[in-house]
């Protein structure tokens, strides 16, 4: 094989946020293995064109046309097509001209052009949970149909991904998705109460997106993983298991049939999974930081507390009836999030909106991707109501 055809073309859907830019980092170190071949942001214009201008990519879509022109304008010299608008970022997912899509757009957003990319063929390393959240079942069954790899990116599922290799054969018992319990473990609703906005954006141990991050402060995060594990790995729900471990070393744990555990350890660094998510099967060498068992030298573990924090059982309830029920869930927690973040409902009742969105779109237990949709548009609507957006 000529080195040209070693490269490995990336796709990167939403590559000016957390994980998009940490994607690229690893790029760039990585210049031999990896190219860019296309790039997608939704508003974040000045971004979306420093990174074109650096990475060279066939093409780019800015999600928001309003910015389009800018961007048209800012490339016009470069070999960079430029297209703009939510269903760009389909049509684009859908041209024949990557290796590998990275799949970094945060929420239901993400699910479209991901559909896409897996209906040519293409393999998968996922970031955006939101799309397994919202319609697993279907995902997961076209990706077969395909043969087209899921590989996570999520660090809990990375970890239990690196655990199952060389495992195919044998049968988990269960897996344990650690938790950092986030900024607020231990608290009691009459402190969450007044959580504000600022407060609930500080991360104990991860730097993310504010979405993430505040679904990490109610644990809506770890209920949505449950969700992700269950798809990626075929899991019944009393396999998993949510395990709070606030130093965030180990990431994540497969208990197999004999009762042996595997673990996957390593510093808090989300650059680890995006980069084996994009050299899988090899790992490549790095100059990250590596885990100093003298420094951190006492990993501690204890059980969620789903009384205070109750979306993780939302979650869970989601997870055992299944049917369009996270997909609702998931619908209304991104409106709940987005209020939070404007300073609109105050902490607790984040988890009020996505209950009583719960209890009132009607469930279907095997929907269509049509009826998983509606389920999400319907929620939507009902939430924003409810906290009169
Ligand atoms: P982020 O908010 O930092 O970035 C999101 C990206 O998606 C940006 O490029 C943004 O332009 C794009 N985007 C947002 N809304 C869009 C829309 N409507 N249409 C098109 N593009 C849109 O988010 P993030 O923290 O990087 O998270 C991305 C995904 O990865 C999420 O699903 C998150 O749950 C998951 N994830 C993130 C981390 C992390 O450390 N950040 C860890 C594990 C999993
Ligand atoms: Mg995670």
């Amino acid at each position: 094989m000529s080195k040209e055809q070693s490269i490995r073309r990336i796709a990167l859907f939403g590559s000016t946020g957390s994980i998009g830019t940490q994607a690229l980092e690893v790029i760039a170190a990585n210049a031999d293995k990896f190219s860019v071949e296309i790039l997608t942001a939704h508003s974040n214009e000045e971004l979306l064109i420093e990174q074109a201008l650096k990475f060279k990519p066939n093409m780019v879509v800015i999600a928001d046309d309003k910015k389009y022109l800018k961007v048209k304008e800012a490339l016009a010299t470069s070999d960079t097509k430029v297209f703009a608008g939510e269903k760009a970022l389909e049509e684009v997912a859908a041209i024949d001209c990557y290796d590998l899509m990275l799949a970094a757009i945060v929420g239901y957003a993400g699910l479209r052009p991901t559909l896409q990319a897996i209906n040519i063929g293409k393999p998968i390393a996922l970031a955006n949970k939101e799309t397994l959240v919202v319609a697993g079942d279907i995902i997961m069954r076209k990706a077969v149909e395909n043969r087209v790899p899921i590989i996570p990116v999520d660090s809990e599922h990375s970890a239990i991904f690196q655990c199952l290799v060389g495992e195919t054969r044998n049968k988990i018992e269960k897996v344990i998705l650690t938790a950092s319990g986030g900024p607020f473990l231990g608290r009691k609703p009459n402190y969450l109460v007044n959580v504000k906005r600022e407060h609930a954006l500080q991360h104990p141990n991860w730097n993310m997106g504010a979405k993430i991050t505040i679904d990490s402060a109610t644990l809506m995060n770890k209920g949505l993983e449950m969700i992700e594990a269950k798809w990626l790995f075929n899991l019944q729900p009393e396999q998993i298991r949510v395990l709070v471990h606030p130093q965030s070393i180990i990431h994540s744990m497969v208990q197999f049939e004999d009762g042996s555990i595997k673990a996957q350890m390593g510093l808090p660094d989300m650059k680890l999974p995006i980069q084996y998510a994009l050299s899988f099967p090899k790992r490549i060498p790095n100059q990250f930081p590596r885990y100093d068992f003298k420094k951190v030298n006492t990993l501690t573990f204890e059980e969620p507390d789903i009384r205070t924090f109750r979306n993780l059982s939302l979650a869970i309830d989601a997870l055992n009836k299944g049917g369009n029920l996270p997909s609702v869930m998931n619908a209304a927690n991104e409106i709940a999030v987005y209020a939070f973040l404007k300073n609109r409902i105050n902490f607790l009742d984040m988890t009020d909106v996505v209950e009583k969105t719960m209890q009132k779109i009607p469930f279907i237990d095997k929907p269509t991707l049509e009826e998983y949709f509606e389920s999400d548009g319907e929620a939507r609507t009902f939430a924003a109501d409810l906290i009169k957006l």
